[in-house]
């Protein structure tokens, strides 16, 4: 079986085209597939489409979760209840193009684990997207012990084995693109031009994508954290050298009272310098403080299953 996993937030406008879409292929490549649709508190009445469709065809299962709990959530939500041997999770926008699918799952019955999608270039995305995005890879790509793909999002198909690892990730902060390159297994790539959005706007937010790349550099590396210790550890050599030379000084020449510049430098620095630390340090924390009160990552409210007969 194989099951395609798309997260929903306000959709409604270009569901029907989604479904035809994706339907189209799947039907393709085998009949034994599902759409495993998560409605992410919508406002608008994507769910009430979602019940329709799955009405028709009984092979689109949804969820409904209980408020809007955020794309990395819902996209988790899903993957806990995909039942097919390969899962695809895909954006509701047909920015994934599904006619992709077909080659991904030929690269797996090759034998490949994980089949990524990698988007050629950006369409209809500002240049400020193009640039953080760029920046943000960039950062990665120095930071993590292991390698997140650029440009590839969380379109993709996974074996059931690899699902199974991520399945098993109990953290609360889901960054999935992370989590998916953490696992490892045999990889492909294919490569496709990304569209623009087809219709409606983008749900994630300039907020809500910063969150999401601190959360990528917060989880994946201490590096933040080393950083501030070396510049501690320069800070304080640094200051040594400059107390002897200073007492030197006044020892051959005597003590002389101006230095009001540099004594104000040297306070709002090293103050500057403690506050930084101790925020990096607060992220941290409160990163842990997250994890250990251990509650759900999602709630649903209601669900295909849930609702079978009527
Ligand atoms: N999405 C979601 N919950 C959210 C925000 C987005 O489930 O809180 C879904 C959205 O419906 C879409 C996918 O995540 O299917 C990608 O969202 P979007 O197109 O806004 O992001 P982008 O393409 O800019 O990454
Ligand atoms: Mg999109």
């Amino acid at each position: 079986m194989l099951s395609v996993v798309a997260p929903m937030f306000n959709e409604s406008e270009g569901l029907s085209a989604f479904f035809a879409r994706v339907t189209v292929v799947l039907e393709g490549i085998t009949p034994e597939w599902e759409i495993v649709c998560v409605n992410d508190g919508s406002t608008d009445n994507t769910l009430e489409l979602l019940k329709q469709q799955h009405a028709r065809e009984p092979r689109v299962r949804y969820l409904s979760l209980s408020r809007n709990f955020g794309k990395e959530a819902a996209l988790t939500a899903g993957l806990h209840h995909a039942r097919g041997q390969a899962v695809v999770p895909i954006d509701a926008d047909l920015q994934d193009p599904p006619e992709l699918i077909p080659e991904m799952v030929a690269l797996w019955h090759q034998g490949f684990k994980v089949v990524l999608a990698t988007r050629r270039q950006r369409v209809g995305e500002d240049w400020l997207k193009r640039f953080t995005a760029r920046g943000f890879y960039w950062l990665m790509s120095h930071l993590a012990r292991f390698d997140i793909p650029e440009n590839t999002g969380d379109f993709r198909l996974m074996d059931a084995s690899v699902l199974a690892i991520i399945r098993q990730m109990p953290e609360r902060t889901r960054f999935m693109k992370g989590l998916f390159a953490w696992a490892g297994f045999r990889t492909a790539q294919v490569m496709y031009d990304r569209p623009a959005r087809a219709a409606g706007a983008a749900k994630q937010d300039y907020s809500r994508l910063w969150r999401l790349a601190k959360d990528g550099i917060f989880s994946f590396t201490t590096l933040p954290l080393r950083i501030t210790t070396y510049m501690g550890a320069l800070l304080s050599a640094y200051s040594i050298a400059y107390a002897f030379y200073l007492a030197i000084r006044t020892l051959v020449r005597g003590i002389d009272v101006p230095g009001y510049a540099s004594l104000m430098t040297a306070v709002l620095f090293i103050g500057g310098v403690q506050l930084l630390s101790i925020g990096i340090v607060g992220e941290y924390i409160g990163r842990i403080y997250r994890e250990t009160k251990q509650r759900p990552l999602f709630v649903v409210e209601e669900s295909s299953e849930s609702h079978a007969q009527p």
